[in-house]
């Protein structure tokens, strides 16, 4: 059982978080932007400080590797991406990097023995803050082992054109990747003719560790999900010369649906399985000016649960209800994306399990709602996950915080992981 550095994960948190420092708590760090580009120095620094070899692929990923024993075994990578959304924290992203750096950072202090080299990898832009949307590189490296109705969202002649969202001095992401000092060559790419096997380690986002008392959680899977636009039809008219009883009023139908719908579906979880979400997170209303009745009304509804037949139920549901007409007005609804559930590799999970056993460290099986670089990964080459206890489940936002000692705890459970895997594969 080999042990990760408090110490050393210490200093890294405490360095990267400099990096789009917001002034309060947090960062704001696009990809490829001056702050990422610091991010992507210290960790191109710090690798080859332990004699690492840093290497770029042509959409700016990073790899840096140490060599094993068999100089023909396929790479061990560990990584995750080191962008943030806008007032972000310190942790998401960037602790599946540090515990990349940490992992290789340990075996060379060390001199752990091991067979396959080990590689510590930045994916770009996963939050896809500056340049939507999220997962973008994942999904363009990924794109031939993707389903095509995923694999489709993600052409990279498509990516290339993808506008900024806030203030950018490039017009789109496929020129900011240009002006990149960190893109290199499409050779470099992960790809399964020269890796086995991938870790992501991620802060949980959400409660489910803490409320349980555990430090880490094993990755079983990455729930399925679809997400829709559910749009109502009425017509406008002033708001003070037109009766009541004469009016289609598009936002009180879908207030109406809404409210309906929050009942059918919980009726549906009657067992109250926590890991049946749904959320209706953005809003359009037209005209949306105080003196008119609105003629549109739009929310978007995004589901996830892990079981197909039961997001096939609720799926029914919406239908049928969209068939309905409410408060005089018409519904209808389009999809926009529907996502499989992403099972992990039961190897990989099986090494983090008897990891997290092997340590004495509180740990359960546990699911990921939200979506990773790791989940497209899978597709591609054996992967899994580990998450880490997050403070009061908080992410995305500047409170986000996880204890240096669970950063560390997550670090070393990757490293013993790995360790398995390295004797596991040829
Ligand atoms: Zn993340």
């Amino acid at each position: 059982m080999y042990k990760c550095s408090l110490e050393r994960m210490s200093d890294k948190i405490r360095t990267f978080a400099k990096y789009g420092d917001a002034g309060h708590g947090g960062i704001t760090r696009y990809s490829l932007s001056p702050e990422a580009n610091m991010a992507r120095a210290e960790f191109k620094k710090r690798m080859e400080a332990i004699g690492a070899k840093v290497e770029c692929d042509d959409v700016a990923c990073m790899y840096a590797t140490i060599e094993g024993s068999d100089p023909n075994a396929k790479r061990i990578v560990m990584g995750s991406h080191c962008d943030s959304v806008k007032n972000g924290g310190n942790y998401d992203g960037i602790l599946g990097v540090m515990t990349g750096m940490e992992v290789l950072e340990t075996v060379v202090k060390e001199n752990i023995p091991h067979k396959h080299p080990l590689t510590a990898m930045i994916w770009t832009n996963e939050e896809g803050s500056l340049y939507p949307p999220a997962m973008m590189v994942s999904g363009i490296i990924c794109n031939d082992y993707l389903p095509p109705e995923l694999a489709k969202n993600f052409k990279y002649e498509n990516m290339m054109k993808s506008k900024p969202m806030d203030e950018s001095e490039f017009a789109n992401f496929g020129e900011a990747l240009a002006a990149s000092p960190y893109k290199g060559d499409k050779a470099n790419r992960i790809s399964p003719d020269k890796y086995c096997a991938m870790f992501e380690a991620h802060l949980e986002q959400g409660p489910i560790l803490e409320d349980n008392g555990n430090e880490v959680g094993a990755v079983q899977l990455v729930m399925g999900m679809f997400n829709y636009r559910v749009r109502f039809h009425g017509f406008t008219a002033h708001a003070g010369t037109f009766p009541m009883a004469k009016r289609h009023d598009a936002l009180y139908a879908a207030a109406a649906f809404l409210c309906e719908m929050h009942k059918r579906f919980d009726e549906l979880n009657e067992g109250q399985d926590p890991e049946f979400v749904y959320t209706t997170g953005e809003i359009y209303v037209h005209p949306g000016i105080h003196t008119c009745i609105n003629d549109e009304a739009e929310f978007s509804l995004d589901v996830r649960h892990p079981d197909p037949e039961l997001r096939q139920k609720v799926m029914d549901i919406l239908k049928e209800m969209a068939a309905e007409e409410w408060c005089k007005c018409t519904c209808d609804i389009e999809e926009q994306w529907v996502r499989d559930t992403v099972y992990f590799d039961k190897n990989l999970v099986g090494f983090v399990e008897e990891s997290m056993e092997e340590m004495g460290v509180k740990w359960q099986k546990i699911l990921s709602g939200a979506g990773h670089d790791a989940q497209f990964c899978a597709y591609m080459i054996p992967t899994t996950m580990l998450f880490a206890r997050t403070k009061a489940g908080l992410s995305h936002c500047e409170d986000e915080r996880v204890s240096d000692e669970d950063c560390t705890t997550v670090a070393t459970a990757t490293l013993n992981a790995v360790l398995k895997a390295d004797k596991f594969y040829d």
